[in-house]
């Protein structure tokens, strides 16, 4: 069963100008779709051809760097566009009071994300997850991905240049302050939390 492009949760037109149509045209409908494409072909007729992505990922890691990749960014992708929202979202109470147990307050864990956000070298991903009750801060870098990884991501940010490029150039901060200033998806932060295993990626 090959793996699907996931369908844009929102208009392409619906996070402008912070992130445009034009960006997701090319992020969503050449980068992601690739990826899936790539994955599709390295896995058909093999033995991985009729399991799930998460499982593929788990086979890849470690073994095959190149279905591995592709993978992986199939996944943070399909994550990546549910971490962020057209309108504004509101985390549950869980949330929030993990939120201020961990980091202070959301406005801290803003700072942090962007912080960390600016701070990572060349392309990866900046993920706020939970493990074990307690909230953190986490990078992978690449392709690299939390899926597999003992953590249940809660958002996620691509801080891949192609994420920005059309729309902020070589500002990545401007980028990080537009998206998690007023983009982020806290009600499907709360849902990976309530639910308290690693979101699946569509079948
Ligand atoms: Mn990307």
């Amino acid at each position: 069963m090959a793996f699907k492009l996931t369908p844009l949760p929102y208009a392409d037109t619906a996070l402008a100008p912070v992130i445009s149509a034009e960006t997701l045209s090319f992020h969503h409908g050449k980068h992601h779709q690739t990826y899936i494409d790539k994955a599709n072909a390295a896995i058909e007729g093999t033995d991985l051809a009729d399991k799930s992505l998460e499982e593929v990922i788990v086979a890849a890691r470690g073994a095959n760097q190149g279905l591995f990749n592709n993978a992986a960014q199939s996944w943070n992708h399909g994550f990546y566009w549910h971490s962020m929202a057209a309108e504004s979202t509101t985390a549950s109470d869980e949330l929030v009071a993990m939120i201020n147990n961990a980091f202070g307050s959301v406005d801290e864990l803003k700072t942090k994300l962007a912080d960390r956000g600016v701070g990572h070298f060349a392309s990866g991903w900046v993920w706020l997850a939970e493990k074990g009750g307690k909230l953190s801060i986490e990078e992978t870098h690449d392709g690299d991905t939390l899926a597999d990884s003992g953590f249940n991501p809660l958002l996620v940010i691509d801080v891949w240049e192609h994420a920005y490029y059309l729309d902020h150039q070589n500002k990545r901060p401007a980028y990080l302050d537009a998206v998690i200033g007023t983009k982020l998806n806290w009600a499907f932060a709360s849902e990976n939390l309530a639910r308290g295993t690693t979101w699946s990626y569509p079948a």
